[in-house]
C-alpha cells in the first residue's frame, strides 16, 4: 500500500506535535511531505531532521536558522506567509492537517479544499468565519473534511453509517473549564495563570482562555452548524466535567449514539488520519469502574454569557462570526498580556458585535474586511 503523504500546517503546536507522534507510530503508512510553523524554528528544524519532509515553511525571520539546520538537497524551504496555499495543493499531497491557529488558516484551508484533498482541521477560526464557503467548495471539489476538534470528531463518528435525514439533535459536550465551580463574583480577580491551569485538555493559551469563558464552546456550536449543516436549535451544549463523552447525536427514533474515550487529542487526530479505519492508538481504555459515574449539567449562560453571544452570532451568520472571532482574538490577547480583566473579554467582544453592520452572504474579501474592522474596533475600545 502506498504511503499517504501528509502536510502539517502548524507542526510545532500541540496538535502538530501529536500528529507527528502518531505518524511516528506508523512509518510504513504515512510520509511527512510538508511541515510549517510560524515562529518556533528551533523545534521545526528538529522535526525536519527527524522526518525529512520535502517541504518546510517558516517565517522569513526563521529562515536563516533553518538554512543552517536542514539539508537543502532533501528539503526545500518555503515562506509560511506566502507559500502555504501552493504547498497544500501539490499533487502529491494526500492529507492536510490544519493545526495552525487563527484566521491565517483560511487561505490554505480553501486551497486544500479546492485541490480536492482530505483536510483534517483542528483550526476553528476558518470554519467559524467562513464555514459556509468552505463546505460549499468542499462539495464542489469533492474534498473530504474530517474534523480533529474532539467534539466535531465525535459527531462525525456518531454519524457514520447513519442516514443524515434522521438526525434530530446534537449534544455538544463541554468539560466546563476551570471556572465551572468558581463563583462569578470572583471572575474579575481571576489571573492568567489560574486560567491556564485547565483541568481536562492540554491546549494553547488562547483556546484555554476561550474554554474558560465557554466562548470556545460557542465557536464549536458554529463549527458544528457549518460542518454538519445544522440549525442552531439542533445543537444542545451539555456540561460534562469528566470529558469522557466527546459528543452525542440523537436520531428521530430518540436513540442516542455517543463517542467516548480518554480525553487525549491523539484519538481524534489518529481517526482523521486513518478514517474510515481504526488502528491501535496505544492510548489507555476508558476505565468505567474507576470513573463510577458520568455527570451532566445545563450550561449557565448567565455566568458564561460568551456562550450565548457566540450562539447568537452563529444564528445570525454572514460576517457576524468573523467579527466575533476577531474581536475575541484581540481581547484574549490583551487579557494574556494583563491589559484587561477576564470579564472584560466578553464586554469588549459584545461591544464590537453591537457596532457591527452585518453582511448576509459575504465573500472572502468581505469576511477579511469585517475581521480587520473588528480588530481595530476592539483595540479602540480597549484603549479608550
Ligand atoms: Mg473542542
Amino acid at each position: 500500500m502506498r504511503r499517504k503523504n501528509v502536510v502539517i500546517l502548524g507542526s510545532t503546536g500541540s496538535i502538530g506535535v501529536n500528529t507527528l507522534k502518531i505518524i511516528e507510530r506508523f512509518p510504513e503508512r504515512f510520509k511527512v511531505l510538508g511541515l510549517t510553523a510560524y515562529n518556533n524554528s528551533r523545534l521545526l528544524a528538529k522535526q525536519v531532521r527527524r522526518f525529512v519532509p520535502k517541504y518546510v515553511a517558516v517565517q522569513d525571520k526563521g529562515r536563516a536558522f533553518l538554512e543552517t539546520a536542514v539539508d537543502p538537497r532533501k528539503t526545500r524551504i518555503l515562506n509560511v506567509a506566502e507559500d502555504l496555499e501552493v504547498l497544500v495543493a501539490f499533487k502529491s499531497v494526500d492529507i492536510v492537517v490544519i493545526a495552525m491557529r487563527g484566521s491565517a488558516a483560511l487561505g490554505p484551508f480553501l486551497s486544500a479544499v479546492r485541490a480536492g484533498k482530505t483536510v483534517a482541521p483542528a483550526n476553528k477560526e476558518a470554519l467559524v468565519v467562513a464555514g459556509d464557503l468552505i463546505m460549499r467548495e468542499a462539495k464542489r471539489y469533492a474534498a473530504r473534511i474530517i474534523p480533529i476538534d474532539s467534539e466535531q470528531s465525535a459527531i462525525f463518528q456518531c454519524l457514520q453509517g447513519q442516514n443524515r435525514g434522521t438526525l434530530k439533535k446534537v449534544y455538544l459536550t463541554a468539560s466546563g473549564g476551570p471556572l465551572l465551580n468558581v463563583p462569578v463574583k470572583d471572575f474579575a480577580k481571576i489571573s492568567v495563570d489560574q486560567i491556564l491551569a485547565h483541568p481536562r485538555w492540554r491546549m494553547g493559551a488562547k483556546i484555554t482562555v476561550d474554554s474558560a469563558m465557554l466562548m470556545n464552546k460557542g465557536f464549536e456550536v458554529i463549527e458544528a452548524m457549518r460542518l454538519f449543516q445544522l440549525n442552531v436549535e439542533d445543537i444542545q451544549v451539555l456540561i460534562h466535567p469528566e470529558a469522557i463523552i466527546h459528543s452525542m447525536v440523537e436520531f428521530q427514533d430518540a436513540s442516542v449514539i455517543a463517542q467516548l474515550g480518554v480525553p487525549d487529542m491523539r484519538l481524534p487526530i489518529q481517526y482523521a488520519l486513518t478514517y474510515p479505519d481504526r488502528w491501535p492508538s496505544g492510548l489507555p481504555s476508558v476505565n468505567f469502574f474507576q470513573l463510577g459515574s458520568l455527570t451532566f449539567q445545563r450550561p449557565d449562560v448567565k455566568k458564561f454569557p460568551a456562550l450565548g453571544l457566540a450562539v447568537e452570532a452563529g444564528r445570525r451568520g454572514g460576517t457576524v462570526p468573523a467579527v466575533l472571532n476577531a474581536a475575541d482574538e484581540e481581547a484574549v490577547e490583551a487579557f494574556l498580556k494583563h491589559k484587561i480583566t477576564f470579564p472584560d473579554i466578553y464586554r469588549v467582544v459584545e461591544k464590537v458585535l453591537r457596532k457591527h453592520t452585518m453582511h448576509k452572504s459575504p465573500d472572502i474579501s468581505r469576511i477579511l474586511r469585517a475581521d480587520q474592522w473588528a480588530r481595530e474596533e476592539a483595540r479602540r475600545i480597549m484603549d479608550a
